[in-house]
């Protein structure tokens, strides 16, 4: 079981999350922005943060930026999350320093699933400017 923050800015996302992740026997956290998100991420430190790109506002990849470059965070597994998978999005989110992604919509099997191994496998730490 881990605790994991939501940055999430559309209610319906964030409800279907927060109860898949629930339902697992996870304890959330939840933030409706990317200034929010980072504050929320600085704070509470996190074992995982399910990232939203599409934000108003700090978007979802600014926001991971900004987590990555710092020490304090930059090891906290990110998974980004996106409504409108393009070409060339796993490539965008992942140079952001997103840990991995996943498009919606997904299947509450999809979820925990990419949790579980995001959990499982503790991320590398960047250090440094990301690109
Ligand atoms: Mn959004």
């Amino acid at each position: 079981m881990a605790r994991i923050l939501i940055i999430e800015d559309n209610p319906a996302n964030l409800k279907l999350a927060l109860a898949i992740l629930h339902y697992a026997g996870h304890e959330t956290l939840a933030a409706i922005d990317g200034e929010e998100g980072v504050a929320a991420a600085r704070r509470e430190r996190p074992d995982l943060i399910l990232m939203d790109v599409q934000m108003p506002g700090m978007n979802g990849l600014e926001a991971t930026r900004l987590l990555k470059q710092d020490t304090a965070t930059a090891a906290i597994p990110v998974l980004g999350l996106t409504a409108f998978a393009m070409k060339g999005d796993a490539e965008r989110i992942l140079a952001a320093g997103c840990d991995a992604y996943l498009p919606k919509p997904y299947s509450h099997a999809q979820l925990t699933g990419a949790v579980t191994a995001l959990l499982a496998t503790p991320c590398q730490p960047r250090w440094g400017p990301l690109p």
